[in-house]
């Protein structure tokens, strides 16, 4: 299955609020490697369901719709962002109803077996690094290395709450922390490629740690295994 030589695959998976989003950007950024939030895609598809109609159980419509996008990561000035067709959706799709949406989508199968190429396709050559919730277990079982992220629930609705309301997304605290529980437990209990982590992961408790310590942690190991891999100074 691998197809690449050089540069790695690092996979990077945890709930919601854990801090992948964070720390993925930066790890790409020190070696090099292109970024992938795999839970952008879900959330598309649960974006356009809501514009289109598509109930999250309807499985012939959700089917239909998943093979009428075309998403396209794009790098520009001030970040990366996500087309579907010609439309930036990149704010569109950060909201805390797109979340729960696409936490019912991504239960779907249909979904995910679309969601699954897409991935692998961006990761075929390499040099990737890929956020999500299945990245280590089923669509990279092979990374090169895997890391699994988690967090107190509550440091993790807070953390969450602050991203909202620098955003200017209008956010209730409470609102947010229950939905964050019903996601993961979502996210956890669905029948195909649940949140979990592998079993050759390496675990990251970030509840009390800073950015920098995770990042560094993540460092240690991709260093030692990986000592001559390409990388810029991180302060
Ligand atoms: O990571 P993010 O919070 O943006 O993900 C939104 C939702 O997409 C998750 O709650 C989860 O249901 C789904 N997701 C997934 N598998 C992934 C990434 C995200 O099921 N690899």
């Amino acid at each position: 299955m691998r197809e690449y030589i050089n540069k790695p695959v690092i996979t990077i998976d945890g709930p919601a609020g854990s801090g992948k989003t964070t720390v993925s950007q930066i790890i790409a950024n020190i070696y090099h490697l292109i970024w992938v939030d795999t839970g952008a895609l879900y959330r598309a598809v649960a974006l356009v369901s809501k514009q289109t109609g598509v109930a999250a159980d309807d499985i012939q419509g959700l089917d239909q719709l998943c093979h009428s996008l075309k998403l396209t990561f794009v790098q520009q000035a001030g970040g990366r962002f996500l087309f579907n067709h010609e439309t930036d959706i990149s704010q569109d799709i950060r909201t805390p109803e797109i979340s729960m949406l696409a936490s019912r989508v991504s239960a779907q199968p249909v979904v995910r077996h679309y969601l699954l190429n897409v991935q692998r396709q961006l990761g075929k050559q390499g040099g990737a690094v890929f956020e999500g919730r299945d990245m280590g277990t089923v669509v990279f079982p092979d990374a090169d290395i895997k890391f699994f992220l988690f967090a107190d629930h509550t440091v993790r609705a807070k953390r969450r709450y602050k991203e909202l309301q620098e955003k200017s997304v209008p956010v209730n605290f409470d609102t947010l922390s229950k939905e964050i529980k019903q996601r993961d437990r979502q996210d956890q209990q669905r029948k195909i490629a649940p949140l979990k982590p592998s079993e050759d992961a390496i675990h990251i408790d970030c509840s009390h740690l800073e950015i920098d310590d995770v990042v560094n942690r993540m460092r240690e190991n991709i260093d030692k295994k990986y000592p001559r891999l390409d990388k810029r100074e991180y302060l």
